[in-house]
């Protein structure tokens, strides 16, 4: 009788060890599927532009914000009271004529948006002068 209590419990407790044992190998997969799911996580590269692509009239605020056209040595009293500026984009000014300087390589929205010209004000907007470009 002493035995078949002996040999029970010894099963018992062989099947706890084997479920233990079990339960180990469960984790260690488990946590394998986790790297490869992180492994398989996209990559973003820094120097992607990650940010979307402006609507029209958010790039025109962008430009009128930014622009630096009021400390060009082109710029007139008059363009300010008329609210000039960010001729990139809008094209020629009612008051500027003379072409005495032109800081527009020194503006931030000449590297945002690639431009490659200047004297905007006076030769027209950059998509005019893409399009002069193209001809
Ligand atoms: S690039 Fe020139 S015209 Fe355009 S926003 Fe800058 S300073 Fe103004
Ligand atoms: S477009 Fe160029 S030249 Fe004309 S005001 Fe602006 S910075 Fe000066």
């Amino acid at each position: 009788m002493r035995l078949r209590k002996l040999l029970a419990m010894l099963a018992v407790l062989a099947i706890i060890a084997f479920a233990a044992c079990g339960g180990e190998e469960a984790e260690v997969e488990e946590t394998q599927e986790e790297t490869a799911e992180v492994e398989e996580t996209e990559v973003i590269d820094p120097e992607e532009d990650v940010q979307p692509e402006m609507t029209e009239e958010e790039k025109l605020v962008y430009v009128m914000e930014n622009c630096i056209c009021p400390q060009c040595p082109s710029w007139v009293p008059e363009a300010a009271e008329k609210g000039e500026g960010g001729y990139c984009a809008v094209g020629v000014s009612e008051c500027i004529v003379d072409e005495v300087g032109c800081i527009c390589p020194d503006c931030p929205v000449t590297e945002e948006m690639g431009l490659e010209w200047g004297y905007y004000c006076t030769r027209g907007s950059a998509d005019e002068m893409m399009a002069e470009e193209g001809e």
